[in-house]
C-alpha cells in the first residue's frame, strides 16, 4: 500500500460528497479509516488540494447523518486494514522525497491540481515505498500519448515507461464482459484491472469499433461512458476518456448511468447533444463486490459478445505491450478528441415517462395516486424516482438507498438476494405503498413486490411478464433459462396459450436464442432471466430493468383509468395460477482442478464426464424422467418435483437446483445424483451430503 492508493482513495471518497459539504471527504475518509486523527486525514486531504476538503478543520460540523458511511463489516475490515499504513507512507512522501535512479522527486508532486490521468501518474512517482516492484506497479505504458508526459519520461531516462506492470488481459474476460479487481484492500485479490489496463482496453474497443465501421468510411468515432456507484467508477472513466481521446476519438461522460441508458445512447437521436453515438462503454461491475469493476460495450447492434470481447482484449494486449516499448505513434495535440458532458440520464428517463403516458392514452399524470417505493440499493437506479416516478405522478415516500454509495452499506443491490428482497418488502409494509421496486447496481435488472409484501421476482416476474406480453402477442415464445422451473412452463403454455422455451443460462445466452428463433420463422418477444434480465423485442432486446418496470407501470395506469382494480392487485391476479414448489435449493458442487483425477486436464472435461454419468445413472431409475427437451446439463423430473446439474459458464463448479412438493421429495432428488456422482473424488459434495442428511 503506498501513496497512489491514498491518492486514489481519498479522491474516490471526496468525490461522492456534495460540494456544500466542505468536510465531508475528511470526516468520510476518517470513518473510514477509524485508527487515524481527524486531523491527520484532513491533513493530507487538502495536501492533495481537493477543492471539497480544503476548508480548515475547525470549520467543520459533524457531518449529518445521510452523509455518514456505512461500510459493510467486509469493507470496513479491508479498509481498516490498509488505513494506517495508507496515511503513514502519505505523510512519509510527502516530507522525505526519496532519490531513486538518480532522480529527485519534488515533495509537493502529489498536489492534484487536476483530475487527469497525469496527476496520477505524478502522484505514484512520489511514493515511499523503496522496492522496486513498487517503481513497477507505479509505471504506466500510456504517456507516449501526451507531449508533457515524453519531455517528463525522457527526463527520467524512460524507465518508467520500460518497467510497466505486466497484464494478462484475457484473463479480464467474463463471457461478454469485462471484469477485474479495481481496487485494493481484499487479501488475495490483486488490483488487475488497473487504469493504464483501462485506458488500453478503451483504446482497443476504440479500433474494433473503427474496424467495423471503416465501411461506413469513419474515422473519427463519438463514443458514450458511463458508470454505477462504484468507488473505482471515476479513476476508470477518466481512464476511458484518456484512452479514447488519446487515440483521436470524441468522448461523451454521462457520469453516473445504468446500462441500458448507454445502449440507448447509440439509439438516441439529437444531434443538439451529440447523439446517437457510435459506440457507448459502461463502467459496471453489477452486483459484485466494491472492490471490483469492469466494462461493457455497446453498439447500435446491442451488447458484444464473447469473440467481440477476446479480441478486444487481445488488441488491449498488444496497445498495452507496443506503448510500453514506445512504438506507439505520438498523437499531436491538434488529433486528440474532445470530451463532452452530457445529462443523458434525463433524455433517457423522459423517454420512459413518454412511453408510461403514451399507453395511458396520453394522460399526463396516470400514476396519480399510486404509492411506490423503490430501493436502489445505493446503486445507480436512484433517477427511478425523480425522474420517472415522481412527473408520472405517483407518491414515492419511503423510498431507500436511492442516493449512490459505492461501499454498498444497505445492502448488494440484487434482486435474487434475499437480504435485498426483504429490504424492499419491509418498506413495501411500513409504507402500505401499492407496489415496491428493486434495481441491481446498473438497473440492468428489477424485480417488484405486490401492496402484501409477496415477492414478484425470478420465476413470478417471468410469469408476470410472460402475462403481459403473451396479452399483446397471443400464442408467442418465451425464451429463459435452463433453471426456471416446470411450474412456469405450465403456466406459460396451459394458463397463457403461449410456447416455453427453456434455454441455457446466461442472459446473452437466452436473448440471442430468442432473437435467433425469430430469425427461423418462430416469433418471440420475450426473453427472461431467472435473475431478472429480461429483454423485449419492442425494446431492442434489451435487458432493461427500468423497462421492466415500465411495463408494469402500464399495467397500473390503465387499471387506474378503468377505474377496475385498486394497488398492484392487477399484477397479482396476472400470476394467479402459477404453481409454485414448497422447496427450492441450489446446492454447488465445486471441482477441485488440481486434484489428481483430473489428470491435468480442463475443469470443463471433467464436469461433463459427471453429467454423462448422470445421465447414464438416471436412464436406470424408473422413478426419473429425464426432461424431453433440454439444452444445458441433466434436467429429469421425478418425486412430483425437478433437479437440473450443469457446468457453470465460468467457474469449476456445478450447480445443482432442486424444486419438490417436500422435503422428503426434495431430498430423494438429491440422493439419485449423489449416487451417481460420489465416485467422482475432485467433486466436492459436502454440501450435497449435508443436504441429504438433514
Ligand atoms: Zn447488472
Amino acid at each position: 500500500m503506498g501513496l497512489d492508493r491514498a491518492c486514489e482513495q481519498a479522491r474516490d471518497f471526496t468525490e461522492y460528497f456534495p460540494a456544500s459539504s466542505a468536510c465531508g471527504g475528511a470526516a468520510h475518509l476518517h470513518q473510514i479509516f477509524g485508527s487515524i486523527g481527524t486531523n491527520e486525514v484532513f491533513a493530507f486531504l487538502s495536501k492533495k488540494g481537493s477543492p471539497s476538503t480544503a476548508a480548515p478543520l475547525s470549520s467543520c460540523s459533524p457531518p449529518p447523518p445521510s452523509l455518514k458511511p456505512k461500510p459493510p463489516p467486509h469493507a470496513r475490515a479491508a479498509m481498516a486494514a490498509l488505513s494506517a499504513k495508507t496515511i503513514q507512507n502519505a505523510f512519509l512522501a510527502q516530507h522525505h522525497p526519496r532519490t531513486r535512479h538518480g532522480t529527485r522527486y519534488p515533495s509537493d508532486f502529489c498536489s492534484l491540481k487536476t483530475r487527469g490521468m497525469h496527476s496520477f501518474q505524478e502522484c505514484r512517482l512520489t511514493v515511499a515505498d523503496s522496492s522496486a516492484k513498487w517503481l513497477n506497479t507505479t509505471s504506466t505504458p500510456w504517456t507516449s500519448f501526451n507531449k508533457q508526459a515524453i519531455s517528463y519520461n525522457a527526463a527520467q531516462g524512460g524507465s518508467v515507461v520500460s518497467s510497466s506492470e505486466k497484464v494478462d488481459f484475457l484473463k479480464l474476460q467474463n463471457g461478454s464482459d469485462i471484469r477485474g479487481v479495481a481496487v485494493a484492500g481484499v487479501e488475495g485479490e490483486p488490483v488487475n484491472l488497473t487504469e493504464p489496463a483501462t485506458e488500453a482496453i478503451a483504446a482497443a474497443f476504440a479500433a474494433w469499433l473503427l474496424n467495423k465501421k471503416e465501411a461506413d468510411g469513419l474515422r473519427r468515432l463519438r463514443i458514450s461512458v458511463g458508470h454505477d456507484s462504484r468507488i473505482s467508477a471515476h479513476k476508470l472513466q477518466n481512464a476511458v476518456t484518456h484512452g479514447i481521446t488519446a487515440a483521436g476519438h470524441d468522448i461523451l461522460q454521462f457520469g453516473l448511468a445504468s446500462t441500458p441508458a448507454m445502449f440507448n445512447s447509440t439509439l438516441t437521436e439529437d444531434e443538439r447533444n451529440h447523439l446517437p453515438v457510435d459506440g457507448a462503454i459502461m463502467i459496471t461491475a453489477s452486483h459484485l463486490p466494491y472492490n471490483r469493476n469492469g466494462l461493457k460495450f455497446f453498439t447500435s447492434d446491442g451488447g458484444l459478445n464473447k469473440a467481440d470481447i477476446k479480441d478486444i482484449l487481445e488488441r488491449a494486449s498488444k496497445i498495452y505491450e507496443e506503448s510500453a516499448h514506445g512504438k506507439l505513434k505520438e498523437w499531436e495535440d491538434a488529433s486528440r478528441g474532445v470530451v463532452n458532458s452530457v445529462d443523458y440520464m434525463s433524455i433517457y428517463a423522459s423517454d420512459l415517462v413518454q412511453a408510461v403516458r403514451k399507453s395511458a392514452g396520453d394522460k399526463d399524470k396516470p400514476l396519480e395516486g399510486l404509492h411506490i417505493v423503490v430501493d436502489a440499493g445505493n446503486g445507480a437506479g436512484g433517477f427511478f424516482v425523480d425522474k420517472v416516478l415522481k412527473p408520472l405522478g405517483a407518491v414515492t415516500t419511503g423510498s431507500q438507498f436511492l442516493e449512490p454509495d459505492g461501499l454498498f452499506p444497505n445492502h448488494i443491490p440484487n434482486p435474487e438476494d434475499k437480504t435485498a428482497m426483504k429490504a424492499i418488502t419491509q418498506a413495501v409494509l411500513d409504507n402500505k405503498a401499492d407496489l415496491g421496486i428493486i434495481f441491481d447496481t446498473d438497473v440492468d435488472r428489477s424485480a417488484a413486490v405486490d401492496s402484501s409484501g409477496r415477492e414478484l421476482n425470478r420465476n413470478r416476474l417471468i410469469a408476470l411478464m410472460a402475462a403481459i406480453v403473451l396479452e399483446e402477442h397471443p400464442g408467442t415464445t418465451v425464451v429463459t433459462d435452463s433453471v426456471t422451473s416446470d411450474g412456469l412452463t405450465v403456466f406459460i403454455e396451459n394458463k397463457l396459450g403461449g410456447k416455453h422455451h427453456r434455454f441455457k443460462r446466461g442472459y446473452k445466452n437466452v436473448i440471442d436464442e430468442a432473437i435467433r428463433l425469430n430469425s427461423i420463422g418462430e416469433e418471440s418477444h420475450l426473453a427472461m432471466e431467472t435473475s431478472g434480465h429480461g429483454a423485449l423485442k419492442e425494446n431492442h432486446w434489451l435487458d432493461d430493468g427500468a423497462y421492466l418496470m415500465v411495463k408494469l407501470l402500464n399495467k397500473l395506469a390503465a387499471a387506474r383509468t378503468l377505474g377496475s382494480s385498486i394497488g398492484s392487485k392487477v399484477l397479482t391476479d396476472l400470476v394467479e395460477g402459477l404453481e409454485e414448489a414448497a422447496v427450492t435449493v441450489e446446492i454447488r458442487l465445486k471441482i477441485d482442478q488440481n486434484h489428481a483425477d483430473l489428470k491435468g486436464g480442463p475443469f470443463r472435461d471433467y464436469g461433463e464426464a459427471v453429467l454423462r454419468h448422470l445421465e447414464n445413472a438416471i436412464g436406470k431409475d424408473p422413478n426419473l424422467h429425464k426432461a424431453p427437451k433440454n439444452y444445458e446439463g441433466v434436467r429429469v423430473s421425478g418425486y412430483g418435483g425437478w433437479f437440473l446439474l450443469r457446468l457453470s459458464l465460468h467457474d469449476p463448479v456445478l450447480p445443482l437446483n432442486i424444486e419438490a412438493p417436500s422435503n422428503d421429495d426434495a431430498i430423494k432428488l438429491g440422493l439419485a445424483v449423489l449416487a451417481a456422482v460420489n465416485e467422482f473424488s475432485a467433486l466436492d459434495v459436502t454440501a450435497l451430503n449435508k443436504f441429504v442428511q438433514q
